[in-house]
């Protein structure tokens, strides 16, 4: 069974986001990019079902613009087989990359497409939605546990107050939620043996997908930076604080 995993290159999480000062976006000169943590983690889930014996074949797809070549050979050195980087350096929106992802699923026929529950760049959440309406096919989101046998998923999702099981008739989409996995440490060894898979470049028009943006971003900005914090004489001053000026007893 194939696996198709989608990567996304995002600023990493521990980098404190700058806006910039035309407020078109924000700065991503000479600042640390990485995976998505959501698609480590589906990596991993796929790479953990291959070594099961459940999946014969996992392949890392990014979409973007070249350095998402680190990102695939990221996705290789944890466990995918290879990588297909659909390079492109236009902005891309969720449903350019869902029609992308659609494409390639139409060419590579895998039975499971594993994707991150949100990039956490633009924290759409809507790319695996999207995919599995223009396939048909369904979906799974937020996956805390997935078992696949016998042509079926059975996927876990915490919902609120408990916890939801729903079976999928392959093929199916999956989203990752952050309690699905730990993923591993990727060693030196496998980065080395990364470097040597196949590595696929096409483009969106290669695939016959008009990837042009929908939505037009009209400012980003940063958010109301918070007032220092005030001391109280006392209690009735405290009190009388959170009636008057907070307004919230
Ligand atoms: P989003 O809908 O933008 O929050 O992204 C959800 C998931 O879609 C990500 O976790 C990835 O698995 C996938 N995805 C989104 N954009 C890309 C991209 N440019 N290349 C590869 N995968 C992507």
């Amino acid at each position: 069974m194939k696996v198709l995993v989608p990567v996304k290159r995002v600023v990493d999480y521990n980098v404190k986001v700058r806006v910039k000062s035309d407020q078109t976006g924000v700065d991503i000169a000479n600042v640390k990019m990485s995976m998505n943590p959501f698609d480590e983690i589906a990596v991993e889930e796929a790479t953990r079902l291959k070594e099961k014996g459940t999946v014969t074949e996992i392949v890392a797809v990014s979409c973007g613009v070249a350095q998402c070549q680190e990102t695939l050979r990221t996705a290789m050195a944890i466990g995918a087989d290879r990588g297909i980087l659909v390079q492109t350096d236009e902005e891309l929106q969720p449903l350019a990359v869902a029609k992308i992802l659609k494409a390639l699923a139409d060419k590579e026929q895998p039975q499971l497409i594993i994707l991150g529950k949100q990039a956490i760049d633009d924290d759409a959440n809507q790319t695996g939605q999207m995919l599995a309406a223009l396939l048909g096919w369904p979906q799974a989101t937020f996956a805390s546990k997935v078992e696949v046998a016998d042509g079926k998923a059975t996927v876990t999702r915490e919902v609120d107050g408990g916890l939801e099981t729903l079976a999928l008739t392959l093929p199916a989409i999956v989203t990752t939620d952050l309690r699905l996995n730990e993923p591993r440490y990727v060693t030196l060894p496998n980065i080395m043996k990364a470097k040597k898979k196949q590595l696929d470049t096409v483009s969106p028009a290669d695939l016959g997908v008009d990837a042009a943006p929908r939505l037009k971003t009209l400012k980003v900005t940063e958010p109301p930076s918070r007032s220092a914090g005030i001391k109280v004489p006392d209690v009735a001053a405290l009190v009388d604080k959170l009636k008057n000026e907070a307004k919230v007893v």
